[in-house]
């Protein structure tokens, strides 16, 4: 629902989403907007938190010139275009953020041309898509305060005491970032001192008037307010949060906790070894199946996919290949860890229902096995055998059931 105040004053709202990052300092082959974060992407997440505030009038992402992830954009774009009623246009970033905020300027100006607005009417707010956790407080301090000032930037007191180095001297190194530098006497007094974030606010003709000025005398800001007090701005500070932070290593993503359930059975036959979680267990009959049939082994390999969001173990195993005839489960056990993707296993707990043999003597090496493969401590790892009371199939001796449990820990 719109709010009523910009249909009061006429004033027209657009977010401009700067998300034409590579994210080379995330170490990883996605662009950090498109990374998971809370079940969704960075990206989206952000974007979210614009569109539910209902006060913007149009949203304009700035994506990669590169077009390799354009059709994952145009996806969320459509998708949460359609869910909030509001347009959500694309400009292609360039060389420099400046360049790219450009673009994203001109894509806001043909949006206020296609929808018969006076440019006049128009306020941008420029926020870096990888600050997740920007919130409505933050979104609405700035619709309110860009409207008299024309040019705000969100900012926080700084928390540190700050000083200056001077980067010549040739004391002692303190670590990579700071080496060769000494501290000066300059002391900067932590109440003159704020820390920048975004958003970053504009009236539309004062910061499109700017960026013009500054690429005329070859100047190229840090930020957008830099180049908007460059072209002669006075620029308002709003409060912003210490949480809207930039997401800017893989670390600033939450871990999460994902919970898995697996469910197996495998019939019993004459002629054939059991195996149970990669432990042979003397007797006349094992379990019949494809691979090893080792059945424990495989309730817990659905158990990991499920918590991992991929799948089960008949999709990434067929019975049809003939790769994983005779199969030793625990090595499809260690694929299926690294199909998760990059996760760890909180814990495991395996129950196998079987009416005999006692299994109690192999419990222990069973936890080793599955400790092992999986990378995590032996305590970790549960392993319970049960009999049926001599009821249904597993009581008759016809096959043995497994259950299994577990939780997984990542970044989704
Ligand atoms: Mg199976």
């Amino acid at each position: 629902m719109k709010h009523s105040a910009s249909k009061e004053t006429g004033a027209v709202f657009y977010a401009l989403l700067a998300a034409a990052g590579k994210g080379t300092r995330m170490n990883t082959a996605l662009p950090k907007q498109l990374l998971p974060y809370r079940g969704m992407t960075v990206l989206e997440h952000t974007m979210r938190t614009f569109l539910e505030t209902g006060r913007m009038d149009a949203m304009i992402v700035i994506i990669p010139p590169d077009r390799e992830y354009d059709a994952i954009f145009h996806e969320i774009g459509e998708r949460l275009s359609e869910g909030y009623g509001i347009p959500i246009r694309f400009a292609y970033g360039g060389r420099t953020r400046g360049d790219s905020v450009k673009a994203g300027l001109e894509e806001a100006a043909a949006e206020a041309v296609r929808t018969g607005t006076e440019e006049e009417a128009v306020y941008v707010l420029i926020h870096d898509a990888a600050r997740t956790q920007v919130s409505a407080e933050i979104i609405e301090r700035n619709i309110e305060a860009v409207q008299h000032q024309k040019a705000v930037t969100t900012a926080v007191p700084s928390i540190d005491s700050l000083r200056r180095i001077s980067p010549e001297s040739e004391a002692a190194p303190l670590s990579s970032e700071l080496k060769n530098s000494i501290m000066e006497t300059v002391v900067l007094p932590r109440e003159e001192v704020f820390a920048v974030q975004t958003p970053q606010s504009f009236h539309l003709p004062l910061i499109r008037e700017a960026y013009r000025k500054a690429e005329r005398a070859g100047y190229e800001g840090t930020d957008d307010a830099s180049v908007a007090q460059f072209a002669g701005a006075a620029i308002g500070l709003v409060e912003g949060s210490y949480e809207n932070g930039k997401i800017t290593t893989r670390k600033d993503i939450p871990m999460a906790i994902r919970v898995g359930t697996g469910y197996d059975v495998h019939r019993l036959a004459e002629g054939r070894r059991l195996i149970l979680c990669g432990v042979p267990i003397p007797g006349s009959r094992g379990l019949l199946g494809h691979s090893d049939a080792d059945v424990a082994v495989h309730a817990l390999m659905d158990a990991i996919l499920g918590a991992a969001g991929k799948g089960d173990i008949g999709r990434h195993f067929p019975d049809s290949d003939e790769k994983y005839l005779n199969a030793d489960s625990m090595k499809l056990l260690a694929e299926v860890k690294s199909i998760a993707g990059d996760i760890t296993v909180g814990n495991a707990d395996i129950t196998i229902i079987c009416e005999r043999p006692k299994l109690a003597p192999y419990i222990e090496k069973m936890r080793e096995n599955i400790a092992s493969v999986l990378d995590m401590p032996k305590d970790a790892v549960n392993v319970k055998a049960t009999t049926t009371e001599g009821l249904g199939f597993t009581g008759r001796g016809e096959g043995i059931a497994a259950l299994a449990s577990c939780t997984i820990e990542g970044r989704f």
